[in-house]
């Protein structure tokens, strides 16, 4: 059984984009409310009290944007410098990163994956949600700086969407040939928006690489990551390709992590609300820190069970009561 060690907090449910994979498309969307998201003093008390004692000792910040949240720089210089973090990691849009990368560097943060779905920026600003070409300029400035002020490694998240940007998988794959960046392609998941799901269907990351072995070759990389990705690389290349197939090669037996939602409830997995929990009420209601953490020490007992393959239907009627960006991927 793998140890459980790797906590995914998602620090704002809020985004700047409307990625079509991500979000379902609805006119409103209720976010929520500022009173409801865990206060900085409240993640830092869960991650000593609770997540650290049981063992956690990486943590990723992701979102919504987590570049939205308020105070975030100063949230990561206190994860960075608690004596047990051994691994931060933001997962972002990177169009603030322009202006943030080299704040958040100096915080400490040192690994950042970066979403690029597309190089084409009409491509991206369809893709996202957004018109205009600025936002893909802002990414790829956001990326540029990333690369600037020294983030290692710094990996490009893509999700390939049949139709949209399949025919896109050479020229993303080819930006690991000359720069050590990591490009992870993540098979698209049904979760966020069912409609673009059934609609347009997944591609097996296997088709991606027979692609791209066909143009390059591909050989299996030394640079293995603590995660679910699957990693090579083109003969001759500086940075590596990752292939994350949750949805053509279950890996739920090697699965580490856990994840925290904006307004505290804790999700044992990606695709299957089973055992979900809230530690923000009894966090603001006063309960003991040591009850809380055995009720989390409990969930993680039952967590090989609770897999995606073997998922439940979603707690809403058949729809998970939470998308993506609220999930924080
Ligand atoms: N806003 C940040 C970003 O986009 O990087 C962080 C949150 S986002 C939810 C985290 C990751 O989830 C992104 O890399 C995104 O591409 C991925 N993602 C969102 N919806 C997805 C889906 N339906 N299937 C696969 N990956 C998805
Ligand atoms: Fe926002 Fe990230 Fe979801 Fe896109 S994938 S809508 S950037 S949370």
């Amino acid at each position: 059984m793998n140890k459980v060690d790797y906590l995914r907090i998602s620090l704002v449910d809020r985004c700047n984009f409307r990625c079509q994979y991500c979000m379902p498309r609805v006119v409103e969307w209720d976010y929520i409310n500022k009173q409801e998201l865990l206060t900085n003093t409240e993640i830092l008390t869960l991650l000593t009290h609770v997540f650290i004692p049981l063992g956690f000792s990486k943590f990723r910040l992701t979102g919504g944007e987590p570049l939205l949240r308020p105070g975030v720089v100063k949230l990561v210089q206190q994860i960075a410098s608690l004596p047990q973090t051994q691994d931060l990691a933001m997962t972002t849009n990177g169009a603030l990163l322009p202006e943030m990368a080299q704040n958040l560097y100096n915080a400490g943060l040192r690994r950042i994956n970066i979403s690029l779905d597309s190089l084409q920026a009409e491509t991206f600003a369809q893709i996202i949600g957004r018109n205009g070409t600025i936002w893909w300029e802002k990414t790829w400035t956001g990326i540029k700086a990333a690369h600037k002020v020294g983030f290692n490694p710094l990996k490009l998240n893509v999700v390939i969407i049949p139709g949209l940007n399949d025919g896109e998988v050479l020229d993303l794959a080819a930006l690991t040939r000359s720069r050590n960046w990591h490009v992870r392609f993540i098979e698209f998941m049904p979760i966020g928006n069912d409609d673009l799901f059934n609609g347009r269907g997944w591609i097996p990351s296997e088709e991606l690489r027979q692609t791209i072995r066909h143009k390059w070759g591909l050989e299996a990389s030394q640079v293995t990551g603590n995660g679910p990705a699957d990693v090579f690389q083109i003969p001759g290349a500086q940075g590596t390709l990752g292939f994350i197939s949750q949805m053509s090669e279950c890996f739920c037996s090697r699965c580490n992590r856990i994840r925290l939602s904006a307004d505290g409830w804790l999700r044992p997995c990606l695709l299957n609300e089973t055992g979900q929990m809230d530690l923000k009420t009894p966090l603001r209601r006063g309960v003991n820190l040591a009850t809380i953490r055995k009720q989390v020490q409990k969930l993680l007992e039952i967590k090989p069970e609770i897999n995606f393959q073997e998922r439940d239907p979603g707690t809403n009627g058949g729809i998970y009561s939470r998308t993506m960006s609220q999930i924080g991927g």
